[in-house]
């Protein structure tokens, strides 16, 4: 009996990984278009720095991917963040402001005025939606917090994590923990104190590893029992009777799961395409810029995480994280390992310019914000993704139900992957584990 898996990200790596272990007596393929697994999951050792071109680590609170690292055996290789990172900055009027951590630094904060902190004290009065109406993240924001909150919090957070609009973004796809809160508890603020007295911690500390994040993929290829087929883009899925047939091999499957990103469906041919694919092209996935600078570690950074800037500022880049700041081994001594994000749904204007002038642009955005002779800011290496992190705009759940109908219909097709059950790798490893439950049962029969 075999399965294919269709893309070599973690989504589709750790469901071949966990289907495997699951029933031993199945075969697992997995097919990966590009020359090298991992997709977005980028890891380059240059110079003395750990350079990562996607994400930067996942959070410990949800344990999924911990509990892949362990399966794989990766787990003696965990580097959780700095204390020093749990400090985050978020441009104000041009200087860098220290995001408050407790209700005493929210007070003395000058990241809103006074005006703006008595709309979020008053956020436990305002009524909850009870109608079905989809808000946007701007829009759940505006109505509780205030539109200083909007601007100095919502924004700069919507943009760390999807590179996206708070205009567009539908706050129950993309942040459906909030949105539950409202609902539960009436209030985020009645939320936080309640949860905080059961000392519920849900998010946990950044977490990745020794060697960065591409061990994670490495550690899935050399531990899982399953065949990874690099080279080899699938471009058809057809069903004949209980089996399917792909392009790119000779044997026959019995279930075929996709994890590809959504706009790859539209150079695929399968069964029932034309039900879904509508909705499939219409999830936008903006370019980014990931650059990495080097500083000298004498220069005053302030330190941290790294700072976000809100759109209402109107700057060239997203941010920055200071790699070498969180994790330990990401730059050689002396230096500084800053990582710049630019580009996502607000500034799909950097399509237009070549990779060397995004660099200039990243370092006299950077010198400016730090206040700092540009000399003091060294290239390291760059990375343009065309099309970076899917989009949840309102509608999102719709494209989700309709993939889920159409596994329902065509029994032994199976979907994951980041555009549809969340974006962070902690969502793509929780769902392979559910899917590889769901491919199991199908395997053994005992399906709906
Ligand atoms: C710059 C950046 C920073 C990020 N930072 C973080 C972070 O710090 N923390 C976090 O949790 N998340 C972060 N993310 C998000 C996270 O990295 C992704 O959501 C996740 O890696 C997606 O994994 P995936 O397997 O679903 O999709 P992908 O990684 O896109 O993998 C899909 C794979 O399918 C392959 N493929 C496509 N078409 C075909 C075909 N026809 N046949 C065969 N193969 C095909 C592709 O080549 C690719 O390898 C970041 C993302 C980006 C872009």
């Amino acid at each position: 009996m075999r399965v294919a898996v269709i893309g070599g990200g973690i989504s589709g790596l750790s469901s071949a990984f966990l289907i495997k272990k699951g029933l031993k007596d199945v075969e697992v393929d997995v097919f990966e278009a590009g020359d090298s697994p991992g997709g977005t999951i980028k890891t380059v050792q240059k110079d003395g720095y750990t350079l990562e071109f996607g994400p930067n680590g996942f959070l410990s609170g949800k344990r999924s991917t911990l509990e892949i690292a362990r399966l794989c055996q990766a787990n003696g290789y965990l580097v959780e963040a700095s204390e020093d990172a749990e400090k985050r900055y978020v441009l104000k009027n041009g200087k860098l402001v220290p995001l408050p951590d407790s209700p005493v630094s929210f007070f003395k904060s000058s990241l809103l005025s006074l005006k703006g902190k008595i709309e979020i004290m008053k956020e436990p009065f305002v009524k909850p939606l009870n109608d079905d109406y989809e808000e946007t993240v701007g829009e759940f924001g505006q109505r509780r917090l205030g539109k200083e909150a909007v601007d100095y919090l919502l924004d700069p957070m919507v943009s760390g994590v999807f590179a996206g609009s708070v205009d567009r973004l539908s706050l129950k796809q993309c942040f459906p923990r909030i949105w539950q809160l409202e609902r539960e508890y009436g209030s985020l603020v009645k939320a936080m104190f309640k949860l905080k007295s059961k000392k519920a911690s849900p998010s946990g500390r950044l977490t990745s590893f020794k060697q960065g994040m591409e061990y994670l993929i490495k550690s899935l290829v050399n531990k899982g029992d399953f065949c990874v087929h690099t080279g080899k883009k699938v471009s058809h899925v057809e069903k004949r009777g209980k089996r399917f047939l792909l392009n790119t091999s000779k044997e026959e499957y019995r279930a075929v799961v996709f994890a590809v990103p959504s706009y790859a469906y539209m150079d695929i041919a399968f069964p029932l395409k034309e039900r879904v694919i509508e909705g499939l092209m219409s999830i936008k996935y903006p370019p980014m810029a990931v650059i990495c600078l080097s500083l000298e570690s004498k220069i005053d950074v302030a330190g941290g995480f790294g700072f976000l800037i809100p759109s209402i500022e109107k700057r060239r880049i997203l941010g920055a994280l200071y790699s070498s700041n969180i994790f330990p081994n990401r730059a050689p001594d002396n230096r500084i390992l800053a990582t710049v994000m630019m580009g996502g749904d607000n500034n799909g204007w950097i399509m237009d310019f070549k990779e060397e002038e995004l660099m200039l642009v990243a370092i006299e955005e950077l010198s400016e914000i730090l206040s700092i002779k540009k000399k003091y800011i060294e290239p390291v290496a760059m990375r343009k993704i065309r099309r970076a992190i899917p989009q949840y705009y309102k509608g999102h759940g719709k494209i989700v139900e309709s993939l889920e109908e159409l596994s329902r219909q065509i029994k032994g097709l199976f979907f994951t992957g980041n555009a549809f059950y969340g974006i962070g790798i902690n969502d793509c490893t929780a769902r392979a584990f559910s899917l590889a439950d769901s491919v199991i049962d199908f395997l053994k029969g005992n399906h709906a």
